[in-house]
């Protein structure tokens, strides 16, 4: 089940509504990652003063823990995390990939050894589909191979060859036949996305939308970027891979990145992120703002009695000084971990409400440029 219109455009830039089994989402959207089912130290009701609509689970770790008869027993992931709105659920394909050499691919599926107790264990497309689907997911990936970057040969990495690419795509693609067929079967009340893959070659790429497109998706991603390759090669596969998607249906860029790079997907007509950026380097205490990025490790915040960020209104900047902040990141707190927590996801969903304002306006290229340029004029490192 999804509705999704496309309500304004700016160029390739749009604005959306995004209708789900738990409710609305109005896109471009960004999800905050809750891996496990936590976003890490916030609350449902945190997500949701923030502005949060939608968050992003992963089948593969919930699989593993708590394992799928907890989160049954609760009726679904909702229940069992607190979060009553939209969740998007990873299908495993990317982590089973990030085990390197404790894997096995092969045409049925992935064979690994668990990392919680070492067991031999089998995903398959159909088995993420059947965990995805126990979860009650409102958006289910397909699961597929992301192609890697890099791949080590006789003690040395070099790119992906075209071929390499060509037959994990191929792969992938089979799969997501497979995925289709059995999401169909179970027949939940989730939207099921395809994911466009082909490294980092065009025609790849090309030939990825067209088999997703043969078999007939909700929605469409566009993953295996941001896994090692230069900035200018994801950005350039990012905007050739969006313009081979349909304008009719969400378009899902994986994994990506930084408030720069979450701008030029809007520009190429993205509708949907996720990304650890934000909550991971909160806890590291890498905070993004609109002017800038702040380290609050570094020893001259030590005394600076000013708001990280005196225009923004985040329960975080509205309380607590700098130097509070980087006392708590030097203590190991918990407490910070969790205030610049709540300030990074403010500024990521903030960004997107003032993109969604911007496109209505007619005036995306602009804000974007703005936000750039303002982000980049004080580097206060
Ligand atoms: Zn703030």
């Amino acid at each position: 089940m999804i509705g999704f219109d496309v309500q304004a455009a700016d160029g390739p830039a749009r604005a959306g509504l995004l209708q789900l089994a738990h409710g609305e989402v109005e896109t471009p959207a960004f999800m905050p990652v809750g891996t496990y089912g936590p976003v890490k130290t916030l609350a449902p009701e945190d997500l949701r003063s923030l502005g949060a609509q939608i968050v992003l689970g992963n089948a593969y770790h919930l699989w593993l823990r708590p394992g799928l008869p907890v989160v049954e027993a609760h009726g679904g992931l909702h229940r069992f995390t607190g979060w009553t709105g939209p969740i998007l659920t990873d299908s495993g394909g990317f982590q089973v990939f990030s085990l390197g050499a404790l894997r096995k691919v092969g045409e049925d599926g992935v064979r690994f050894r668990s990392p919680i107790n070492g067991d031999s264990m089998l995903l398959t497309p159909e088995e993420s589909i059947r965990i995805q689907h126990t979860l009650d997911s409102d958006i289910a990936m397909i699961f597929d191979e992301c192609t890697p970057y890099w791949i080590e040969a006789g003690g040395q990495a070099r790119p992906a060859t075209e071929r390499e690419a060509a037959d994990s795509m191929q792969l992938s693609l089979r799969w997501a036949r497979r995925c289709r067929d059995e999401f169909d079967r179970v027949r939940g009340r989730g939207a099921l996305f395809g994911i466009v893959q082909g490294g980092m070659f065009e025609t790849q790429r090309e030939e990825s939308a067209q088999g997703l497109l043969g078999i007939g998706f909700d929605g469409y991603a566009i993953g295996g970027l941001s896994v090692g390759e230069p900035k200018e090669r994801m950005l350039s596969i990012m905007r050739h891979s969006a313009a081979q998607l349909p304008g009719k249906a969400p378009r899902y860029l994986m994994g990506v990145g930084t408030p720069e790079d979450l701008l030029e997907a809007i520009g190429a007509g993205i509708d949907l992120f996720d990304c650890v950026l934000p909550t991971r380097n909160a806890r590291n205490g890498w905070l993004f703002t609109r002017h800038g990025d702040v380290k609050i490790r570094n020893a001259r915040y030590r005394d600076d009695t000013s708001p990280l960020d005196p225009d923004c209104p985040c329960p975080t900047c509205n309380r607590f000084s700098r130097s509070y902040l980087h006392h708590l990141q030097r203590i190991d707190e918990m407490l910070g971990a969790r205030l610049n927590t709540l300030h990074n996801l403010y500024y990521y969903l903030d960004l997107m409400r003032r993109a969604r304002l911007a496109i209505r306006a007619g005036s995306f290229e602009q804000m974007a440029r703005d936000e750039v340029a303002a982000r980049t004029a004080i580097l206060t490192g």
